[in-house]
């Protein structure tokens, strides 16, 4: 399959990682829209949030725990977590990831 996020996922592409588990990386975002721009993507591929399935609950709330603990972990005072769904919101990765954002935008 030709998706980046599994290519980076599976090492086969090089990037900054900040974090990983068995389901979960979290790597900086190689066109930031703010001074800290995370990435937080599970292993496995999904499309996006309406390829979500309802056995993907528990997935999905690691994904926010995630977000909160690299927040913890970097100090930051605030922050953003936000989905683009579908082309004509953004979403130019068709691999579902949450944007974690702070700092100076
Ligand atoms: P979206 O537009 O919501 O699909 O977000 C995709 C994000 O992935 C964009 O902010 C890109 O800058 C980022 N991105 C694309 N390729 C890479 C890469 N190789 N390493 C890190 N981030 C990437
Ligand atoms: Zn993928």
């Amino acid at each position: 399959m030709d998706c980046i996020f599994c290519k980076i996922i599976s090492k086969e592409k090089s990037t900054d990682f900040i974090y990983e588990n068995d389901n979960l990386i979290v790597i900086k975002d190689i066109n930031p829209k703010a001074s800290i721009h995370f990435l937080i993507i599970p292993k496995k591929h999904i499309h996006s949030v309406n390829h979500f399935e309802e056995n993907d609950k528990e997935l999905i709330g690691e994904m926010i725990l995630c977000a909160k603990k690299i927040a913890k972990e970097k100090n930051l005072a605030g922050y953003k977590l936000l989905i683009n769904v579908g082309r004509e919101a953004g979403q130019m990765v068709d691999h579902i990831h949450i944007h974690l954002l702070s700092g100076k935008f």
